[in-house]
């Protein structure tokens, strides 16, 4: 098995995106098979190796590997190759048309409710006819001759595909300017590094039955195809790679971690519910039957909600170097003290912050912070003192629950909401715990 994901460096993988890589990947895992990263930058103005670079960052901050990578623009000479031989045989033309000569025919078309599909008028042109086209200057584009005939496959998540060519236009393999469409390097590409299995989303069904013509015109045999139903927004609206707060760059700013990332795609869209399961696991039970036929619905919100359960059961290990560069100190105990409170990693700054100092106290009652200092049991403070301290000071001030707990935590953190004072008391220190109690911003 060989699979390949093939983005086009335009922009910014969205989540889409992502999940089209990940669905190959798993593939390719679960089967033994590699993964060809193809990048489809035939379009010259619009690729960009900055986002050749962003795509190469961002697959692997997501943990999708590949095992070889090409470039579309390096294997130009391939492509006119395979473009020289469908001429030969009669299934690439030379039309002659503009745009806006399409445009207006295909306007008349609508208007007589007939299917806006091209004529095949360049087709019935005479020798004469297209010399005397080229000697007004005009650059031909080439169209691929369709069979007008049903194309079949079998789908691996669709099932049995039909699709009559007579309802399509003959499409446009090369620009008059030479440059190459998608269509016909994808094929080409597809049969030289021996693609098994191509796997994307559906909206590429259509190409398919084209893609699978020209296979069968340049004499080669046919990959397996599946094509998965699109992630869809909440109210069913198509992701475009252009919605910024959707890119993965944007994901991993907003602090989503990656495993969380993965788990989510692994499963949206499939029969098995969304949960934090391992990369092992989800490779294991990858299998094209699981994906589901309707559009799946993504919920950022509940990526963030499985990116903060992640984050919640790391252990210190996992993030001990990632500590360390935020210079987040504490070890083993502040991390236990607060990762239940994180929505995000970076949420740690500010926790530590609460450890560290400088804390601008909130002193509500002076009186009962002076009892609390009072009440201080001696010696350094542990994760006992806690209980000790305020059973104490419950009683010498006739106060309790939140009438006791909230000043204190106003006093000690300056914050009404925080990680379990229980924990952070011992990190804080007697000597801060004291200060702030005073009113100073220790
Ligand atoms: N570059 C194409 C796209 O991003 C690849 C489609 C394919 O997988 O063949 O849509």
């Amino acid at each position: 098995m060989k699979v390949r994901f093939a983005p086009s460096p335009t922009g910014l993988l969205h989540v889409g995106n992502g999940r089209t890589a990940l669905i190959n990947f798993l593939a390719a895992r679960k089967l033994q098979g590699s993964v060809v990263l193809r990048i489809d930058d035939t379009d010259r103005e619009r690729s960009k190796s900055e986002y050749e670079q962003a795509i190469l960052e961002d697959l692997d901050w997501l943990q999708v590997g590949h095992d070889l990578m090409v470039r579309q623009s390096e294997r130009v000479q391939h492509h006119r190759a395979a473009a020289e031989l469908l001429k030969s045989r009669g299934l690439l033309y030379p039309a002659y048309e503009t745009a806006e000569e399409l445009e207006r025919r295909r306007k008349r078309a609508l208007a007589l409710k007939r299917p806006p599909i091209y004529d095949r008028a360049a087709l019935k042109l005479s020798a004469v006819e297209r010399a005397a086209q080229e000697a007004q200057g005009r650059q031909p584009h080439w169209r691929f001759k369709l069979s007008h005939r049903k194309v079949s496959w079998h789908d691996l998540i669709r099932g049995d595909v039909e699709i009559d060519t007579a309802h399509l236009s003959d499409p446009v393999l090369i620009r008059a300017d030479g440059s190459f469409l998608y269509t016909l390097p994808s094929v080409v590409d597809d049969i030289d590094l021996a693609i098994t299995h191509i796997i994307r989303g559906e909206d590429h069904v259509t190409n398919t039955a084209v893609q699978i013509e020209i296979f069968a015109a340049l004499g080669q045999e046919l990959p397996a195809f599946a094509h998965f139903p699109l992630l869809v927004g909440s109210g069913g609206e198509a992701l475009s790679k252009r919605l910024g707060s959707l890119s993965l760059r944007q994901m991993r700013e907003e602090g989503i971690e990656a495993p969380a990332l993965f788990a989510y795609l692994a499963r949206i869209g499939t029969s098995e519910p969304v949960a934090l399961a391992g990369r092992e696991d989800l490779i294991a039970g990858f299998d094209f039957a699981k994906i589901g036929r309707a559009p799946a619905h993504f919920d950022p919100a509940e990526l963030a909600g499985l990116s903060a359960r992640l984050l919640h059961g790391l252990d210190y290990e996992a993030v001990r170097l990632r500590l360390h560069a935020l210079g987040v100190g504490g070890g083993d105990d502040f991390w236990q003290a607060v990762r239940t409170n994180l929505t995000r990693f970076a949420d740690v700054i500010d926790l530590w912050r609460i450890v560290e100092g400088p804390v601008v106290p909130s002193i509500e009652d002076a009186e009962l912070a002076r009892l609390a200092i009072q009440c201080l049991p001696e010696g350094p403070v542990s994760e006992n003192t806690w209980s000790q301290w305020t059973l104490d000071l419950a009683a010498r001030s006739g106060r309790k629950g939140r009438q006791l707990f909230r000043p204190l935590r106003l006093a000690l953190t300056g914050l009404e909401h925080g990680p379990e004072l229980k924990k952070l008391l011992p990190l804080i220190g007697r000597d801060k715990v004291v200060a702030r109690l005073e009113g100073k911003s220790v």
